[in-house]
């Protein structure tokens, strides 16, 4: 007979759980926990992408592809430039 039935996520108080299903669970609780991060970090973003979107609307500009000299922004596009607010760089259009 297997002792080793499934208990509480935690196993039972003052034993030590099996190693390597106290492996696996811990694997599995990391592995929600990244996934919750994932899920809220692209929640963020959506709602990040929607504001900068609207300011830029705001600002008579769109949204282009991003900075080739700094990677740290996407692009402001006016009818007459397009400009990086991260680095300044700033071309004619
Ligand atoms: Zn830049």
């Amino acid at each position: 007979m297997d002792t080793r039935q499934r208990h509480t996520r935690r196993g039972v108080p003052g034993r030590k759980p099996a190693g390597r299903d106290a492996a696996a669970r811990r694997t599995d609780q990391r592995l929600e926990a990244v996934i919750a991060r994932l899920e809220a970090t692209e929640r963020r973003q959506r709602l990040l992408e929607g504001t900068v979107s609207g300011l830029a609307r705001e600002l008579g500009a769109s949204i282009a592809g991003s900075c080739g000299r700094c990677e740290q922004s996407y692009f402001l596009v006016r009818s007459d430039a397009l400009y990086c607010p991260a680095c300044g760089y700033r071309r004619a259009l």
